[in-house]
């Protein structure tokens, strides 16, 4: 028997079907960028048919499903996501996918469950408390305490990236000031990067953007135009690294877990160097010394999010 992850994001639907902690097969399919949810559950309902034939199982191989989802996941309810269609409303996913792939379907946030992942077969091994930070078009984290998921009373722990770093600072996503995410989240940088280039400060971020063929600046876009020597991009990839030290060390400080795994497309493009940076600025804000806490890079990538959803499906309820 398998179980089926899939983790849904603003771009992809991945899907991994996993046999006790062993990946068998996968698939990757576009996430609707318009439409409704019920357009949603197709995509995700065809995600699942095409990893189990990757993995040679069928539907009647399945004895559970697991879902990563963005927005804040209670009791097996979404809501409050605002980049995949249909799922800023709160509603039951888990029971609406139920019907479509007729198995039980375990919900939790998507970040939450990489940070499962990460704990049971990546860069978090050996540990039961840690901090997974995922930096990407926004900024998420999830937690695990004890060796267990940790989401707090309705849900909505977790949320690293609304994490203030600094009081009245510049506008998130979320819409207030001074989130993590405000300096470090990729759609927030790419914000910042149009307003300064509106002011006068030379750029190539755009050029370069135009030049892969792409219509928003992607971490990849960043990573190039910082190759070149940009210095905006520099600049901002500056804060960034500020506000996520500032904001690992308030977690580590209030949690004091052992590991924080750094992970998503800007970490994943930057690398080493963004993980020592990160680390380096994050100690001066630390309070326990001497310190014992790690940064590591995330170590299942892309399929973090989807391997957790499969292995939450495998726990029982
Ligand atoms: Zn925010």
């Amino acid at each position: 028997m398998v179980t089926v992850g899939i983790d849904l994001g603003g771009t992809n639907v991945y899907a991994v079907v996993v046999d006790g902690d062993q990946p068998l097969g996968r698939a990757k399919l576009r996430t609707p960028a318009t439409g409704d949810r019920s357009g949603v559950m197709d995509v995700m309902d065809a995600a699942v048919r095409d990893a189990l034939a990757d993995a040679g199982a069928g539907i009647d191989d399945v004895e559970g499903v697991g879902v990563g989802s963005p927005g804040v996941v209670m009791a097996g309810t979404v809501g409050g996501a605002s980049n995949v269609p249909g799922f800023l409303e709160r509603f039951s996913l888990g029971d609406l996918f139920k019907q479509k792939v007729g198995h039980t379907v375990r919900v939790a946030n998507d970040v939450t469950c990489a940070a499962a992942a990460e704990h049971r077969l990546g860069a978090g091994r050996g540990t039961d408390d840690l901090l997974a930070v995922h930096v990407g078009t926004g900024v998420g984290g999830g937690i695990i305490l004890g060796g267990r998921p940790f989401e707090g009373g309705a849900g909505g722990a977790g949320e690293f990236g609304h994490v203030v770093v600094r009081q009245g600072g510049a506008v998130c996503p979320c819409g207030r000031r001074g989130c993590v995410e405000a300096y470090a989240g990729r759609r927030a940088m790419a914000l910042a990067a149009e307003r300064s280039k509106a002011a006068g400060t030379p750029t190539i971020l755009f050029d370069v953007m135009e030049e892969m063929g792409k219509t928003t600046p992607t971490s990849r876009v960043f990573r190039e135009a910082f190759d070149r020597g940009d210095p905006l991009v520099a600049d901002l990839l500056d804060d960034a690294i500020e506000a996520l030290g500032a904001g690992v060390a308030s977690a580590v400080n209030l949690l004091d877990v052992d590991v924080v795994v750094l992970g998503g497309g800007l970490a994943d493009q930057f690398g080493e160097r963004f993980r020592m940076q990160v680390d380096a600025a994050m100690r001066p804000h630390l309070f326990l010394q001497p310190p014992r806490v790690r940064v590591v890079a995330a170590e299942l990538g892309d399929e973090g999010g989807a391997i957790g959803a499969a292995l939450l499906a495998a726990e029982p309820a």
